[in-house]
C-alpha cells in the first residue's frame, strides 16, 4: 500500500498520528471561531458595555452547552485538566485544620498523584488503592480504606494509558455508605464525553475535564461540581466563573470547548464505530506479530490501546515508528520522560513486558488504511529491533 496516499488524506503531508489519548485535533470549525474570536467576539465578558454583555451572555450559554454533556449541576471553566484537578483537591472538601486523610488510586495521572504526594508533604494522610488483575480499581478495595476522617476519595474515570473504565458512580456509593461525609473526585479527563456518564443520577461530587481531549484547544477545562459539593477558589482576583476562578476568561477557548462538546456528543456513537473499526484492525494486525500482548482490557474505553512488543524496547520502537512518519506514545507525554512507570509497577506488569509497552491511541479521524499502513511499518520494525537485539 502507498501509505503516502494516506498521509495526504489526513491533510498533513508527514504523519499517521495515533496519540490521540495526549492530544487532538481541533475541530474544523475551531478556524471560524477562532477567526470571529479575532475580529469581532474580543470584548472582555466583565465590562459593561453593550458588545461586552454579548460576550458574557454567549460565554454563558457555552457554560451550559459544556456542563451539560455530563449533565452537571455547576461548572468552572479553567486553564485545563491538570487545574481543575488541583483545585479539587487542595479547595473542594471542608478544610477542618487537623491532619486529615485521602484515598486515590496507584495509577492515578501525575496531576493527581502529584497532589496527593503534596498532601501527604502538608500533613495528610493518603492511602492509594492498586488496580485489580483486570485493571480496574474495586468499589469494595476503596470502601476498606475509608476512615472517619477521609475527607475526599480520587479516582480516575478512564486510566489513560490503559483505558481501563472505573464504575466511578459505584465507588462513589461504597465510599459513601462507610461515610456519608466523604467526598468523591473522579479524574475524567480521558472519559469526558468519550464514556457516557451522567453526574446528576451519580453519586460522584466533582467530575474533571480538559478540552484538548476532545478536539477543543488547549488552555480549557473544567471542574463539574455537584450544587451540595463544598469547592473555593484555588485563584483569586477579580471574581471570575462566580469568584471561583478569577482571571479574564478565555472567552476563544471557551468558545472552541463548546463547540467541540456539542459536535463530540452529537456525533458519540458514528465516533464509536468508527474507532472500534480502526482499533480492531490494529488488535488484529498487532496480534499476527509474535510475541504481542494487549494490556488493555476488553471492555476498556474505545480510544486507548495498550500493547507489549515483548523484546523491543518501547522507547527504541517510538523513535523507529516516528522516522517513518506514524506518532504513537510510550506512556503519557506527561511522564514519558520519566525511566520508571508508576502506572506499570500499579499494574503489575512484569519488567520485559513494561520495557516493551506502548501506547496507540485512537480518534474518529483515524482511518482503517491508516491501521494497515501501521501495522505493516510495525512489521517490519519490530523484527528488525528483535533482530539487531538478539546480536
Ligand atoms: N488526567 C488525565 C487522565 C490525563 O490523561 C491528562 C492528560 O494527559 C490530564 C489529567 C491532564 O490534562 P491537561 O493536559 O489538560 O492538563
Amino acid at each position: 500500500m502507498d501509505y503516502n496516499v494516506v498521509l495526504l488524506k489526513r491533510g498533513r503531508m508527514n504523519t499517521i498520528y495515533f496519540d490521540n489519548a495526549a492530544t487532538t485535533m481541533p475541530i474544523a470549525s475551531a478556524e471560524e471561531i477562532m477567526a470571529r474570536h479575532i475580529r469581532n467576539e474580543w470584548n472582555n465578558p466583565s465590562a459593561l458595555y453593550r458588545s461586552a454583555v454579548d460576550a458574557e451572555t454567549r460565554m454563558k450559554k457555552e457554560h451550559d452547552m459544556i456542563k451539560s454533556a455530563v449533565r452537571a449541576e455547576k461548572v468552572i471553566i479553567t486553564s485545563c485538566g491538570t487545574e481543575s484537578n488541583n483545585m479539587v483537591i487542595f479547595s473542594g472538601t471542608k478544610r477542618t485544620g487537623k491532619p486529615m486523610h485521602f484515598i486515590s488510586s496507584a495509577y492515578e495521572h501525575a496531576c493527581v498523584y502529584e497532589c496527593m504526594r503534596e498532601l501527604e508533604n502538608r500533613g495528610h494522610s493518603v492511602s492509594y488503592i492498586n488496580p485489580r488483575e483486570d485493571g480496574k480499581i474495586h468499589p469494595e478495595d476503596v470502601a476498606a480504606e475509608v476512615r472517619e476522617n477521609t475527607a475526599l476519595v480520587s479516582i480516575m474515570h478512564v486510566q489513560n494509558e490503559t483505558g481501563a473504565i472505573n464504575d466511578i458512580d459505584a465507588i462513589a456509593k461504597a465510599v459513601k455508605r462507610v461515610n456519608r461525609n466523604t467526598l468523591f473526585h473522579s479524574d475524567g479527563v480521558q472519559g469526558f464525553i468519550k464514556v457516557p456518564f451522567d453526574m446528576r443520577r451519580s453519586s460522584v461530587d466533582y467530575y474533571t475535564a480538559s478540552a484538548h481531549k476532545v478536539h477543543g484547544l488547549k488552555g480549557t477545562g473544567g471542574v463539574f461540581c455537584s450544587e451540595k459539593a463544598p469547592i473555593r477558589a484555588l485563584i483569586y482576583g477579580g471574581g471570575q466563573e462566580n469568584g471561583l476562578r478569577s482571571g479574564t476568561e478565555n472567552t476563544l477557548g471557551i468558545a472552541v470547548f463548546a463547540a467541540a462538546a456539542e459536535e463530540y456528543l452529537k456525533n458519540r456513537e458514528a465516533y464509536a464505530e468508527q474507532i472500534r473499526a480502526v482499533r480492531e484492525k490494529m488488535i488484529e494486525g498487532i496480534l499476527s506479530i509474535p510475541d504481542t500482548k494487549i494490556i488493555s482490557p476488553e471492555d476498556g474505553a474505545l480510544h486507548i490501546l495498550s500493547v507489549s512488543f515483548i523484546g523491543v524496547r518501547s522507547e527504541v520502537l517510538l523513535h523507529a515508528l516516528n522516522a517513518r512518519g506514524v506518532e504513537i506514545s510510550i506512556g503519557s507525554a506527561c511522564s514519558s520522560k520519566k525511566r520508571k512507570n508508576r502506572i506499570h509497577d500499579a499494574l503489575g506488569l512484569s519488567p520485559e513486558v513494561s520495557e516493551g509497552t506502548c501506547r496507540i491511541s485512537f480518534s474518529h479521524n483515524n482511518t482503517v488504511e491508516e491501521a494497515e499502513a501501521v501495522i505493516a511499518i510495525l512489521k517490519e520494525e519490530v523484527e528488525k529491533l528483535r533482530r539487531f537485539r538478539r546480536l
